[in-house]
């Protein structure tokens, strides 16, 4: 702790020891955020969440080590008024709270959209009256589709950067028509963004939007039947997980076609640490936070998790390892998709000098031994159990 109060900023001065109430501390990207604060720096951290079993490592109870620099506070931010008690006594608010599972957005539209908007606005005014910075986490999803997909599929702009690359300061947000609830959860997430910045504007919030780009690894959402519910659909890497686990077929929603670029988590936390330790550079700044080089389409995403999986198990490959379904069949009435998403870093890498490291490959070697080992035997024995009864 010693040597963590020493630590400089990247203009070179000290970083003073912040207290921050991270809300939705207790989810993936919270998870991993908490333990990079406990291990690298000497940050207090009040972390607010509605459950806490990915970080009970870290708070139930806290390390001897940890004592005084981490405490969980089980609260709805819907309904608590200790809210607001503790973002008056931290520096720093951050809000990773949200419905924001795909499965959700059209089965769930009043959730979604209470979540992401109408449950943020006390963060945001809470943050606004007291004078305390927010960093708020928004999404990549209120890019919604490129300009490039409303031309032929063979049209040749379509290869023209201008035509799909998201950038933070100019690229319009393009959603489906309403009947899509697919995208009640991007333009949710779209208004509160504009409110966070109207603040900034007008009443001098300092604030900082990070809009993730598909952030992967180990922790990501549940198994379903194992740590959810069983009928739950979680995100494509924890699909595609439970597959390879039960040694069902991936499926491929609607052919599998939709193009996303992948980040390593401990990549992305980086980013969030940079923009924790330098205000006066991330104030104000809306930041893509993903890794253009990862991109891949979901189906190749499927073929090499698929292929990585068998390493790391060595239980060979299934004979059809991936089967098509409609997104209806999937998802059910109201599913829409991005097409594409490769983000900008030209904002980033200019006020953080932060570039993602880690290739799809190898981050899909590390997530998918956490999965086989976190999960595999829970799985057997469930399977087991089954087939016996
Ligand atoms: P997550 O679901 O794992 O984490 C969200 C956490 O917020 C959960 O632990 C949940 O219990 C908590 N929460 C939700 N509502 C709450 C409430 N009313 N009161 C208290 N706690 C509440 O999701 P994540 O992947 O860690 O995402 C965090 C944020 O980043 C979200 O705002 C999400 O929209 C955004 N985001 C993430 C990604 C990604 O790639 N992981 C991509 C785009 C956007
Ligand atoms: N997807 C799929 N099979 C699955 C789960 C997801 O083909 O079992 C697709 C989904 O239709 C989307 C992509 O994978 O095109 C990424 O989905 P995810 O839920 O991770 O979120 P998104 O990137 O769309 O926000």
């Amino acid at each position: 702790a010693a040597s963590a109060a020493a630590r400089l900023d990247l203009d070179g001065n000290p970083i003073a020891p912040l207290t921050i109430c991270m809300i939705g501390a207790g989810g993936f990207i919270g998870s991993h955020l908490c333990e990079k604060l406990m291990a690298e720096t000497a940050h207090v951290v009040y972390a607010v969440d509605v459950y806490c079993d990915k970080i009970r490592h870290l708070v139930d109870p806290a390390p001897p080590h940890l004592h005084g620099r981490i405490s969980f506070h089980r609260l709805n931010i819907k309904n608590d008024s200790r809210l607001e008690g503790l973002i008056k006594m931290a520096d720093l608010t951050i809000n990773l709270a949200a419905i924001c599972t795909p499965a959700d957005y059209n089965t769930r539209p009043l959730d979604t959209i209470y979540s992401n908007f109408i449950d943020a606005l006390p963060v945001v005014k809470y943050c606004s009256e007291n004078n305390k910075r927010l960093i708020h986490f928004s999404t990549c999803e209120v890019y919604g589709k490129t300009i490039g997909s409303f031309l032929p599929t063979d049209h040749p702009l379509r290869k023209e950067p201008e035509f799909y690359v998201l950038k933070e300061d100019e690229s319009p947000c393009i959603f489906g028509p309403i009947v899509k609830q697919r995208w009640s959860y991007a333009c949710a997430k779209q208004l509160i963004e504009r409110l966070i910045f109207a603040e900034g504007a007008e009443n001098g919030l300092e604030f900082t939007i990070v809009r993730p780009f598909n952030w992967i690894g180990p922790r990501m959402d549940f198994i379903p039947g194992v740590d959810g519910p069983s009928e739950g659909v979680p995100r494509v890497l924890a699909c595609f997980s439970n597959n390879l686990l039960r040694r069902e077929p991936l499926k491929l929603v609607d052919g599998g076609q939709s193009q996303r670029t992948f980040v390593y988590i401990k990549d992305a936390i980086e980013a969030v640490h940079l923009m924790i330790e330098n205000p006066a550079r991330a104030n104000g700044q809306i930041f893509n936070v993903g890794n253009p080089n990862n991109e891949v389409t979901v189906r190749q995403l499927a073929e090499m998790m698929t292929e990585v999986y068998a390493n790391v198990s060595g239980e060979p490959p299934l004979d059809e390892p991936m089967i098509d379904v409609s997104s209806k069949q999937f998802y059910g009435e109201g599913y829409d998709d991005s097409d594409k998403r490769i983000p900008d870093m030209t904002i980033i890498n200019k006020q953080l000098g932060w570039n993602p490291k880690t290739p799809l490959k190898d981050l899909l070697e590390t997530t998918l031994t956490y999965q086989h080992k976190t999960y595999k035997e829970a799985i057997k024995r469930q399977m087991s159990q089954a087939s016996a009864s």
